[in-house]
């Protein structure tokens, strides 16, 4: 399929050194509908440069696309711009080139987005705990930007997990909506607080570990059950293979084309 720079980069966040938000607008077409959850592919050429901050790079062919996976972080009812939130792999192909991005650039977005991991297949009175490592929290955004409600019965906890405080991108908008609804949950947690820079208050550990924390339980007040809850997990595939095994001591089971479960995932890589 001939692929075109058929896009522009409208904005640029640094978040830290190794992760972006990267807002994008179709040149000249309608952003497509989709759902919260869904993820689109991007790509360069080979042509394009790469940031200094990564591995050097052999034989690349400077014609031939390199496209990579995004999960959509904005809402699916904003169609003003497309947000991806993106790590840096130093030793990858495409995310080098994306780091060396600036306002203006121009891009490849596929047309259509894709993708099955999303909010529309849970029933709508099960409350609904999403845990995500790094850049894994992007779908969840989308998620919580596009349906979260004030006064709904339903209840959203979004867990994020990250080295340093400052790797836990999108964290005043979740503390905001924290503060706000009463029925949004939002709890960050780092691995590494021997290394920030003023000491870390909150919880240490992994994502995975809130479950046998009791932190939701005592967040909410009441148990979060395969009967009351779906659970989303998304990015590292490490830390997605250890939820499941926590998870499934509580009776939790995986979703997929087989069984119908409670456990809904996305592995990055
Ligand atoms: C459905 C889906 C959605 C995705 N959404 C996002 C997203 O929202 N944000 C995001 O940053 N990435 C996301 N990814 C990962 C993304 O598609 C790329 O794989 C990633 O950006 C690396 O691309 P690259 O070309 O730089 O590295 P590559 O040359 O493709 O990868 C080099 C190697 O690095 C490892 N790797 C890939 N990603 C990571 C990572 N994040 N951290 C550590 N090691 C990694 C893998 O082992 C891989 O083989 C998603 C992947 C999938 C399948």
């Amino acid at each position: 399929m001939q692929r075109e720079l058929n896009a522009y980069i409208s904005q640029k966040i640094s978040v830290s050194p190794e992760l972006i938000i990267l807002r994008i607008i179709p040149d000249g077409w309608d952003l497509p509908d989709f759902e919260p959850g869904q993820y689109a592919v991007i790509g360069l050429p080979g042509s394009a440069p790469r940031i200094e901050l990564c591995d050097p790079e052999e034989d690349t062919n400077p014609d031939k696309f390199i496209l990579r996976a995004y999960s959509i972080a904005s809402a699916s009812v904003h169609k003003e711009y497309l947000e991806l939130y993106i790590a840096l792999v130093r030793s990858g192909s495409l995310t080098p080139r994306l780091f060396a991005l600036e306002a203006g650039d121009q891009i490849h977005l596929a047309p259509k987005m894709k993708g099955v991991f999303i909010l529309d297949k849970i029933p709508v009175r099960k409350n609904v705990v999403m845990l995500g490592t790094g850049t894994g929290l992007a779908p969840y955004m989308s998620m919580i930007r596009s349906a979260l409600r004030p006064g709904s019965g339903r209840r959203f906890a979004v867990i994020h997990g990250a080295r340093h405080s400052w790797d836990l991108g999108y964290r005043s908008e979740l503390i905001t909506l924290n503060g706000m609804m009463d029925n949004f949950s939002y709890i960050p947690i780092i691995s590494r607080p021997d290394a920030e820079l003023t000491p870390w208050g909150g919880i240490t550990g992994y994502v995975q570990d809130v479950w046998e924390m009791d932190i939701i339980r005592r967040n909410w007040g009441f148990e979060p059950t395969p009967d009351n809850t779906h659970i989303f997990l998304c990015g590292n595939p490490g830390m997605i293979e250890s939820a499941l095994d926590v998870l499934g001591k509580h009776n939790f089971i995986e979703h997929n084309r087989k069984q119908d479960g409670q456990i809904h995932l996305e592995k990055y890589w």
